[in-house]
């Protein structure tokens, strides 16, 4: 590889799911990457392995998104390890559904805390850095759910619809500083947050999708990976939705 440098990316919730595959995608594409998880260090450590003789650096650290300490360190520690920060993709997510009428304040809050906080947390730390390097792509992940609502989720809604917004105006406020901000809205994606679904559940939806099918962590992770490289270059504050259709 000569001296060039590789690009660094950092990636929240990147053991599990949608964040372990976009961990891989981007690592492909020849990033170095800094992910972070909560509390899974055996997933951590596999995806280490895994990319052990990628020619990139892969890390994985257990930092809590809701905590803006750990956060800021994580960050700071990483920009010594790595370099500046590249890319920055929000993938670490919870769901704790019930209907409203029987929603505990703890279960609001620890959603809005890990889904809308750890987003705010985690741009608060890079953006200045990409702003005075004049370059930065960040990619925050939403869900349909924010886009739509859906039932027995409302504090997952207001924190995935809070993410939309939150890109949207990020996006406004630094477009002139090289900095690209999107969102990307999932819909039903196979991953241990779907498997929890019942059998009837997932019937329902199976059926509510025009493709039949639930989509894949790779296929998000392939739209991540685009986002964030320079093929995207003119898109800002966009919200692609990947879906399977299940919302035309
Ligand atoms: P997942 O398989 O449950 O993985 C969640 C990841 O987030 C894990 O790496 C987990 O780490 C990490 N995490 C959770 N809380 C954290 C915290 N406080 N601090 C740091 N890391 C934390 O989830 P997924 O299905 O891939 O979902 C990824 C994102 O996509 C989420 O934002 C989710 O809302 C969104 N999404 C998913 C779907 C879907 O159908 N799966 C649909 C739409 C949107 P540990 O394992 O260590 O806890």
């Amino acid at each position: 590889m000569g001296d060039s440098k590789s690009p660094v990316a950092l990636v929240t919730g990147g053991s599990r799911g949608i964040g372990r595959a976009t961990v891989l995608a981007l690592a492909r594409d020849g990033f170095d990457v800094a992910f972070c998880y909560r509390s899974d260090d055996a997933a951590a450590r596999a995806l280490e392995k895994e990319t052990a003789d990628w020619g990139v650096r892969v890390v994985g650290n257990r930092v809590d998104v809701t905590d803006p300490e750990a956060v800021r360190a994580w960050i700071s520690a990483t920009e010594q390890e790595l370099g500046d920060i590249d890319a920055v993709v929000t993938a670490a997510g919870i769901t704790r559904d019930n209907p409203l009428v029987l929603m505990e304040d703890e279960q609001w809050r620890q959603v809005v805390a890990t889904n809308l906080d750890g987003v705010y947390h985690v741009c608060r730390a890079v953006v200045f850095g990409m702003m005075k390097r004049r370059t930065g792509a960040i990619v925050n992940i939403s869900s349909v759910a924010g886009v739509y609502g859906h039932a027995t989720q409302t504090n997952y809604s207001a924190s995935k619809a809070g993410i939309i917004g939150f890109s949207r105006a990020l996006a406004k406020e630094t477009g002139r500083s090289g900095i690209r901000v999107n969102t990307v809205a999932p819909g039903f994606i196979e991953t241990d947050m779907v498997a929890a679904m019942n059998e009837k559940a997932r019937k329902e939806a199976l059926s509510s999708i025009p493709l039949r099918r639930m989509g894949t962590p790779e296929e998000v992770a392939d739209l991540v990976a685009y986002l964030v490289s320079d093929r995207a270059a003119y898109v800002t504050g966009a919200v692609l939705q990947i879906d399977g259709g299940i919302t035309i």
